[in-house]
């Protein structure tokens, strides 16, 4: 999505990254590349949302439950500090908050293992470019979140995805062999830990298996933006396979927890001779001030994280059982969104919510016939339940 808004920038550094992939997708004629256009395609109904066109009044009114952004915003604590960094505004150097220690420290590992970006979706484009420019292939499964393998499609990469397995799961035993099949042309295996659209986790023995089963030296990128959700025990952070030296790259994103979408912060953590070959492509100035001491101070508020996540995870079961009530199936999610099984074709319904002023979940192939919603407050839930009722369980008041 980062490149859907063209980013103008005066800073010699970001200009010779972008300069440097814009002349790879150039040289490649990625303009005309099918797989440029099977993906915007894909993210066609997103556009179709409309959020980002709605005045600040209209925008206001809408229920936006599309994009797991977190319902509450900021705690007050960021806000005061994202507030106190405003002085920067007219500095390229200056204090950072200590956000890249903060997140060595909350990790136990060294700042050298930490990349900091505009967003995860900085990271996993960053991974791309590292790992996939020369003809590598990227490996993962279908649902899942489609960043890599857009970024994929620019740099005329190709990009393997396998069906989900039993129970909308990631199927760990077709990933391994996928990838030595492929062998030595992956340059990446993604694998998105709870995975979106569906929230469903990858367990740590899963984890394990995954990574013992393919060649030691293929990286692989789990995504944990949703990791503060998870409750369920068989699932661990991928962290400590980094400390073990892995090829592990793990993300995380200030997006959702904290509630700094559109402050635009996330990282990488990786071991030292994966940071070597990610670090040539990072920009040290896409992350801005107020991002820094806001993500720093989320660090230190645990207290108003585990608020966010006790409220979603609340209102969530309490939507999913009113959904399970009407007859529908709920996928179980650990995250902060959740598919629902309609039965019918997703798309009219997604319409048919967005004229009552609801934003959900845009289609995702071949799951046509689920819709992933976000988990919003409980009162914007509650407008989501009644057009529920309206528009697919038939119920008239
Ligand atoms: N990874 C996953 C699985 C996501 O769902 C998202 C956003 O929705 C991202 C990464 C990107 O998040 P951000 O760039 O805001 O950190």
């Amino acid at each position: 999505m980062t490149r859907d808004h063209p980013n103008i920038s005066m800073n010699a550094k970001t200009f010779s990254r972008r300069r440097f992939v814009g002349g790879v997708a150039a040289a490649l004629g990625s303009a005309a590349w099918p797989g440029r256009r099977v993906w915007a395609q894909a993210m066609e109904p997103v556009v179709m949302s409309g959020a980002h066109r709605a005045s600040a009044g209209e925008y206001d009114s809408l229920v936006k439950l599309c994009f797991n952004e977190n319902p509450y915003g900021p705690p007050e604590s960021v806000m005061k500090a994202m507030t106190g960094a405003l002085k920067y505004a007219n500095r390229y150097g200056y204090p950072d908050g200590g956000i890249v220690q903060a997140i060595a420290a909350h990790h136990g590992v060294a700042p050298q293992n930490v990349l900091l970006g505009a967003g995860s979706s900085e990271i996993l484009d960053i991974a791309g470019t590292a790992l996939l420019v020369g003809g590598k292939k990227v490996v993962g499964v279908e649902p899942t979140f489609g960043s890599v393998y857009e970024h994929a499609a620019g740099l005329r990469a190709d990009a393997i995805r396998l069906p989900l397995g039993r129970d909308y799961r990631q199927d760990i035993p077709a990933l391994v062999k996928a990838v030595k099949d492929n062998h030595p042309n992956v340059g990446l295996v993604y694998l998105c830990n709870p995975n979106n659209p569906t929230g469903v986790i990858v367990t740590k023995d899963e984890v394990k298996e995954l990574l013992d089963g393919i060649p030691q030296e293929i990286p692989v990128l789990i995504d944990e933006a949703y990791h503060h959700f998870v409750e369920d025990a068989h699932y661990a952070t991928s962290v400590p396979h980094i400390l073990a030296g892995r090829q592990v790259l793990v993300t995380r994103t200030f997006s959702k927890i904290a509630a700094l979408a559109g402050m635009r912060l996330g990282y990488g953590l990786a071991p030292l001779n994966l940071m070597e070959r990610l670090r040539p492509y990072s920009d040290n100035f896409s992350v801005n001030a107020l991002a820094k001491w806001g993500g720093a101070m989320a660090l230190q508020d645990t207290a108003a994280l585990k608020r966010v996540r006790d409220d979603i995870l609340q209102t969530r079961k309490k939507i999913a059982s009113e959904l399970e009530g009407l007859g529908y199936r709920v996928l179980p999610s650990d995250a902060n969104f959740f598919m629902v099984n309609l039965r019918r074709e997703v798309r009219p319904v997604i319409q048919s919510f967005r004229e009552r002023g609801i934003l959900v979940g845009r289609p995702f192939p071949p799951m046509l016939e689920h819709l992933r919603v976000s988990v919003g407050t409980p009162e914007e839930m509650s407008h989501f339940l009644e057009a529920f009722k309206e528009i697919v369980a038939g119920v008239r008041h």
